[in-house]
């Protein structure tokens, strides 16, 4: 159903509203008028709240915090009351430091989804979802661009190559996007636009995210990876234009069906250029690529790097195309703004040494 004006004045709900994506979709939301329905698992945590609150009271718009949990059913519906448009940002977004992915990534992302969306089904004002999914719903691994002609991957392509046991992250995305069209399939009164980023960057509002985006950065700067970066491209995206696409795609009419968010593609060694012509060699950052068998031979110590994800994604082209967000309208900002405002925001919030 397209989105009338009366959706347009009611409460918009955002799920994850501590994450570093949904920090900005509620700024934008917040000096847009907007009341805005915030769900965290911990209301009582600084770190989570607490620029929220300070948002809002800058702003115009009104901000309502509630408590909800993806694995706990029915843990939305208060939060949902009311609100015509729902976007629904949480997922766990981490590539280690868990014992099962099942557990930490895929039932949280599949179950979390079936959880809030089930809710919409009984919760009649809300007329449209933007769903926060991924590019990891598109494609796996680099590889998988081998099999697409054109060499390009677009809305059309799915991610068919994960599993919980190689890639966990991106199955886990895309066993919830498809789980979220299964549900929205099944009715009409409601209808979803996915939003597909790449890798997000850009400063963060929060610093109490979790968020795999910033960790990366921090590594480029800490001297982790001195010895040298896997070949390795990757699509890359600012976060306030995935926080702008998410109120394009709630308020459009016309806005259907998925959108990947990609700016360009870079490698890794190309991020660290951009922050060494900024920054000088004040910082550790990567000079070359890695021979791959050196990758090969030490990947798996570096971190979730396996040899797996080595063979089917280092030295392998990637290629997005953008002209359906462009479409929506989404102006993308140079990537070296993104990245070097990004990184002095890392400066900033102490996660590295600053230069004298
Ligand atoms: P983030 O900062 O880690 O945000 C993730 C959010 O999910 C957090 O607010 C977290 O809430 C919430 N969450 C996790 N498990 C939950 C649970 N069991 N119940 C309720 N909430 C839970 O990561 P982000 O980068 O902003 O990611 C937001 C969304 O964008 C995710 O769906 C992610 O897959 C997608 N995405 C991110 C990128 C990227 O590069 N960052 C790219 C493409 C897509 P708590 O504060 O309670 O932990």
């Amino acid at each position: 159903m397209p989105v009338d004006n009366e959706t347009k004045t009611l409460p918009v709900l955002v799920t994850g509203a501590s994450g570093y994506i949904a920090g900005w979709i509620i700024k934008y939301l917040l000096e847009a008028g907007y009341t805005v329905h915030a769900t965290v698992r911990d209301p009582s945590k600084q770190a989570s709240v607490t620029h929220l609150l300070k948002m809002a009271e800058k702003s115009t718009g009104t901000l309502k915090l509630f408590k909800a949990d993806l694995l706990t059913q029915g843990s939305f519906g208060e939060a949902m009351q009311g609100c015509g448009v729902v976007m629904h940002t949480a997922s766990p977004f981490v590539l280690d430091g868990f014992i099962d992915a099942n557990e930490a990534l895929v039932r949280p992302a599949v179950e979390g989804t079936a959880n809030v969306l089930n809710t919409v089904n009984e919760c009649a004002s809300v007329t449209r979802v933007v769903l926060t999914s991924s590019v990891a719903a598109v494609y796996g691994d680099n590889k998988d661009i081998l099999a697409v002609p054109s060499g390009v991957f677009t809305e059309d392509h799915w991610n068919t190559t994960s599993s919980v046991n190689h890639n966990p992250y991106q199955y886990s995305k895309v066993a919830a996007e498809r789980e979220a069209w299964r549900i929205q399939g099944q009715q009409s009164r409601w209808d979803m636009v996915t939003i597909n980023p790449s890798m997000v960057f850009g400063p963060s509002l929060t610093s109490g995210s979790q968020s795999a985006s910033i960790d990366t950065l921090v590594q480029m700067g800490d001297g982790r990876l001195r010895t040298g970066v896997p070949k390795l491209l990757l699509g890359v995206v600012d976060v306030r234009e995935v926080a702008q696409a998410h109120l394009l795609a709630a308020f459009s009419p016309t806005a259907k069906g998925r959108y990947i968010l990609s700016a360009d593609e870079l490698s890794m060694l190309n991020i660290a250029k951009i922050l060494r012509t900024k920054y000088g060699s004040f910082y550790p950052f990567p000079r070359m690529e890695a021979p791959t068998f050196i990758v090969w031979a030490f990947g798996p110590l570096m971190g979730p790097i396996t040899r797996e994800f080595i063979r089917r994604n280092v030295g392998l082209p990637l290629k997005f195309d953008n002209r359906r967000s462009r479409e929506l309208g989404v102006q993308y900002r140079p990537v070296e703004q993104t990245f070097v405002e990004h990184f002095q925001q890392v400066i900033d919030d102490g996660l590295l040494k600053k230069k004298k």
